[in-house]
């Protein structure tokens, strides 16, 4: 019998964090409405473009300084830990204010190549609990809230680059289902895809999903609009559910009928992600059930295959190299387009579902400041400015 209906996953929303609005999530007409001085198109700027930040804070009227620290929160992501990984990506260990803790990765193109990706967290932990997961594993402890994701970006680029938004690319596939985190995730995208701030493209930011149906639909209609990937990981309702319990809730059919419906702009491709687990996925069968499955899409996607990652949460084992191969050789005879995706930062725990950290002892209301540690804080600036004398 199904579980009563407040028992499931995706049909809950996630704990929010409390507290006033985070300045970096306010756009240029919610700082008008709310009364900031100054040109609101300048403040937003300032704000969002890590290259006009200064070591002694933000580069801002001490007037607007102050207001910013009265009527927003200024509290910025913290970068707690740095783990270098010999393919040249490094995993990232992220403070947030109340003391939790979430992850990204940095990876660059190749040397020489100003471009890096981004892979970045939405939630602290996640809900929908795949079995091979290791933040699944966690359970879901809150949302991220739009200001902490744009925090996390700009952080992220202000302290490792490159700090020309252009030349960034954005993956959610960090801690957590964004669509789960929907209304910050997109609010988050629509700042930092705003063209007065940090300048990202949404054509360069990829939401990856479980599958959860409601929020791909929603998605579908909104606007800026990033691009889709979806993690498939199976090619049967009995398999998938037991591996993503999402799939009780929104089959493959149903899946299927979401993904009909998003339509594609001339060079947009879906991308599917297919984590390889021996054994359990990864067969002949499973290929031709795959490429069945994604029927016409096939002209106009990518599969990513991913062998598993594995870590101590969960039992599943990476495929014999040969296995991988003949299943990426079976799709690619079917008419896939099929990369084989060695996941990055897999030493250092980096790597996709390896993501995963013990909540901290909370410690609320303390922003972290970053005296005498590398480039400014402009939030502990901004809050010294607003105090009197
Ligand atoms: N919640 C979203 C995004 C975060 S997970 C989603 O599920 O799509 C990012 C990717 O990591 C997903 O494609 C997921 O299937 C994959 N993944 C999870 N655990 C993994 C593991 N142990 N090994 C390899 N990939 C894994
Ligand atoms: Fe959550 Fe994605 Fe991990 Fe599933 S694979 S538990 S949806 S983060």
């Amino acid at each position: 019998m199904p579980p009563p209906t407040s028992d499931r996953p995706w049909d809950r929303s996630a704990p929010e964090r409390e507290g006033p609005p985070s300045a970096w999530a306010l756009l240029p007409e919610d700082l008008a409405a709310r009364g900031c001085p100054g040109r609101p198109e300048h403040v937003f700027l300032r704000l969002q473009r890590t290259r006009t930040w200064r070591e002694e804070g933000l580069f801002l009227s001490r007037e607007i300084r102050a207001w910013l620290a009265a009527h927003a929160d200024l509290a910025l992501p913290e970068i707690l830990e740095r783990h270098p990984s010999a393919d040249g990506s490094t995993k990232l260990v992220l403070g947030l204010a109340d003391g939790h803790r979430v992850e990204a990765v940095h990876m660059p193109r190749s040397e020489g190549d100003p471009r890096v990706t981004y892979c970045v967290s939405s939630q602290v932990g996640c809900a929908l609990g795949c079995t091979f997961c290791a933040t699944g594993a966690m359970g879901i402890v809150r949302n991220l809230t739009a200001g902490e994701i744009v925090g996390e970006v700009l952080v992220l680029m202000r302290q490792l680059g490159p700090q020309l938004g252009e030349n960034v690319n954005l993956v959610f596939m960090g801690m957590g289902e964004p669509l789960h985190n929907l209304a910050h995730v997109h609010r988050a995208i629509t700042v930092l895809c705003h063209p007065e701030g940090s300048g990202l493209s949404p054509w360069r930011i990829t939401v990856s999903t479980a599958g959860l149906v409601s929020g791909i639909e929603k998605l579908a209609r909104m606007t800026p609009r990033p691009q889709l990937a979806v993690s498939l990981n199976a090619t049967t309702d009995e398999a998938r559910s037991a591996t993503m319990p999402v799939n009780r809730a929104w089959n493959l059919a149903r899946l299927r009928q979401a993904l009909d419906a998003w339509e594609l702009k001339r060079h947009e491709r879906l991308l599917f992600e297919y984590v390889l687990l021996a054994g359990v996925n990864d067969s002949l069968e499973d290929a031709d059930r795959l490429a069945a499955w994604l029927g016409d899409l096939r002209h106009r996607h990518n599969v990513n295959l991913i062998p598993m990652n594995e870590h101590p949460r969960a039992g599943f084992r990476e495929p014999a190299e040969a296995r991988v191969q003949a299943f990426a050789a079976r799709l690619h005879q079917l008419g896939c387009f099929v990369t084989v995706r060695r996941s990055r930062g897999r030493d250092v725990q980096g790597a996709c579902g390896q993501l995963v950290r013990p909540a901290a002892a909370p410690v609320f209301g303390k922003v972290r400041g970053s005296a005498g540690r590398g480039p400014a804080d402009p939030a502990a600036a901004a809050a010294a400015a607003g105090r009197p004398g």
